[in-house]
């Protein structure tokens, strides 16, 4: 795997607000990720969890973060339609399951 130039913001205050509190990081953009938490309170698992999304984004290509997001709030929107909830529209997003199914097999959880 490639090694990923992102930069990282710990304590973001995003997560301050109310849809964002129930989440750990986020990746904005290929070049910058964010989390809920300070850098040791991180949880183990999430800057990997966050580093496919990176990638998902790059090999989007051209305008890759936009088109990424473009399209994740897109099946989410049809997922929730469908599930009428809202975890399960969100585990059912392609780039989670993606991302969560690779960090299960490296942490064996999640
Ligand atoms: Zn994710």
């Amino acid at each position: 795997m490639k090694k990923n130039n992102f930069k990282i913001i710990y304590d973001h205050w995003l997560f301050k607000l109310p849809f964002f509190k129930s989440y750990g990081g986020m990746t904005v953009n290929k070049n910058l990720v964010i989390f809920k938490r300070r850098k040791k309170k991180v949880e183990k698992y999430l800057p990997y969890h966050e580093s496919i999304h990176v990638n998902q984004m790059k090999k989007m290509g051209k305008f890759g973060s936009v088109k990424f997001w473009f399209k994740y709030t897109g099946y989410y929107i049809w997922n929730l339609l469908k599930m009428r909830n809202h975890w399960h529209a969100y585990y059912a997003i392609p780039y989670e399951k993606e991302a969560y199914d690779k960090t299960r097999k490296k942490y064996g959880f999640r």
